[in-house]
């Protein structure tokens, strides 16, 4: 499984929760995220590979895996309080995931729907 996760700063705390109590279902993915949300998913002892901050275009290089066919999954937990200067990378992101037909989910609720469903290799 290649997953990708990223998080608004309103919502890391809850993602980092989230991939801690699927913990087992994702031992065997290879993560990807964006830089801070990276960070915040080692600082808990996860081991993910880190792209660029989002507003710098750690979006933008999720969605170019994306359009590689990379990418398997998209965790993308978003903040809808806020407001966020890279909203076109995140257009972006949903255009592509939609163009190659990639499952995406914007809150734990769709995520833990989508790792049930997935064969545990
Ligand atoms: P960040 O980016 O993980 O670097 O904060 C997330 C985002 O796209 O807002």
């Amino acid at each position: 499984m290649r997953l990708a996760v990223i998080a608004h700063d309103g919502k890391k705390a809850e993602m980092v929760g989230f991939l801690l109590q699927n913990k087992e279902r994702i031992a065997k993915a290879d993560i990807v995220a964006t830089g801070t949300t990276g960070s915040h998913a080692e600082k808990a002892g996860l081991k993910v590979k880190k792209l660029l901050s989002g507003p710098m275009g750690g979006d933008a290089q999720i969605a170019t895996l994306v359009a590689e066919g990379k990418m398997d999954l998209i965790f993308f937990f978003r903040d809808p309080q806020g407001k966020h200067p890279h909203e076109p990378d995140i257009q972006m992101l949903m255009r592509l995931c939609d163009v190659h037909n990639i499952p995406f989910a914007t809150n734990p609720a769709g995520a833990q729907l989508l790792l049930n469903g997935w064969p545990i290799e």
